[in-house]
C-alpha cells in the first residue's frame, strides 16, 4: 500500500495571468494518479478546496510511510512547517525570507520539503521523493539547503508508474487503523480546524492516557494534529460532520483546557510533532 503526500500547483495556461508555481496544495493519497484526476474534476470526489485553480499538475509525491497516520503527520507538518516544534527552529529565518517566494509558492514548498526530511523522525524513514519532471527536481536541488538523507530515494517518475492502493482517501475509514467505520459504529472526529482525523472509539482511546475520572478518559492528544482533545467534547460531537470554518463547533473548549501546559499528561512520542503555541 502506498501512503503518499503530494504537492500540486495550477497548470500553466497558454495565456493570461496564472497561479502556476505561485500557489500550491499539499494532500495525502494512496493513489496519486487517481487523486490528481479527482482534483481536476475528471472523476467525482475531488477536494472542494482545489476547484478554484483547476486544472492542477502534481509535481512531487513523497511515499514510503509505514502507516496512514505517519503520512498524515508529514502532510500536516509540510502544510504548517512554521508551527511544528521540530521544524520551527530551522524554518524561523525562512518564513520572512522573500527570496524563496510567497508562503505557498512551489519554490518555498520544495525548500521546506528538503528541510523537513532532514529532521527526525522523518530523516530515519526510507522514503521515496518522486518528482514528475526533471525541471521540478532541478528546482528543488537549486533551493534545498541540505541534500535528502541517504536512506531516501530520489527519482523522476510518471504518476502511471507509481504504486497505487485502492481508493480510500475520501472514504470514511479510520485515520488510525485504516479500517472502515461501519454505519452503526460511533465515529469520532478531531474538532480542531483543518484536522481531518476521524476514528473508531477504541482507536482514539489509545491516544488518551490511563488516568481517568470515574473510568472515563479526560484529556489526550490528537495523533494527527497533536492538539489536545477533551474526551467529553469528542463524544458530544460523535458522528458529526467534519468541523470546518463553515461548520464550526457550537461550544469551544475553554482557553484553559486548550492550554496543554495546564496538564501534566505524558505526550506519546510519535504524536508530539505539532507545537500548540503559534499559528501562521
Ligand atoms: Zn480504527
Ligand atoms: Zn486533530
Amino acid at each position: 500500500m502506498l501512503f503518499g503526500v503530494y504537492l500540486l500547483t495550477p497548470q500553466k495556461p497558454s495565456s493570461g495571468p496564472s497561479k502556476h508555481m505561485k500557489h500550491t496544495y499539499i494532500g495525502f493519497t494512496v493513489s496519486p494518479k487517481r487523486r490528481l484526476r479527482q482534483h481536476n474534476g475528471d472523476i467525482v470526489n475531488g477536494a472542494k478546496k482545489t476547484c478554484k485553480y483547476r486544472p492542477w499538475d502534481m509535481l512531487v509525491v513523497v511515499y514510503g510511510f509505514m502507516s496512514k497516520v505517519q503520512a498524515l503527520q508529514f502532510e500536516y507538518v509540510w502544510q504548517h512547517p512554521y508551527n511544528s516544534r521540530f521544524t520551527k527552529p530551522m524554518m524561523k529565518d525562512l518564513k520572512a525570507n522573500k527570496a524563496f517566494g510567497g508562503i505557498r509558492s512551489v519554490k518555498r514548498k520544495l525548500l521546506e520539503l528538503y528541510s523537513i526530511v532532514n529532521i527526525a523522525p522523518w530523516s530515519e524513514l526510507a522514503l521515496t521523493i518522486s518528482f514528475t519532471t526533471r525541471e521540478t527536481l532541478d528546482l528543488a536541488k537549486s533551493v534545498a539547503l541540505l541534500e535528502a538523507p541517504a536512506c531516501m530515494q530520489i527519482q523522476i517518475a510518471s504518476l502511471d508508474t507509481l504504486p497505487a492502493g485502492k481508493e480510500s482517501e475520501n472514504d470514511d475509514s479510520c485515520s488510525i487503523c485504516y479500517e472502515s467505520i461501519a454505519e452503526a459504529e460511533t465515529r469520532l472526529r478531531c474538532y480542531h480546524g483543518e484536522c481531518s482525523l476521524q476514528s473508531h472509539v477504541d482507536c482514539i482511546n489509545e491516544c488518551f492516557p490511563d488516568e481517568s475520572i470515574n473510568g472515563i478518559p479526560s484529556n489526550g492528544y490528537c495523533p494527527l494534529c497533536d492538539k489536545q482533545l477533551e474526551w467529553s467534547i469528542l463524544i458530544r460531537y460523535a458522528n458529526r460532520e467534519q468541523i470546518t470554518e463553515h461548520n464550526p463547533l457550537q461550544t469551544l473548549p475553554s482557553q484553559e483546557t486548550q492550554d496543554a501546559s495546564a496538564f501534566e499528561l505524558p505526550i506519546p512520542i510519535d504524536t508530539s510533532i505539532i507545537d500548540l503555541t503559534n499559528d501562521d
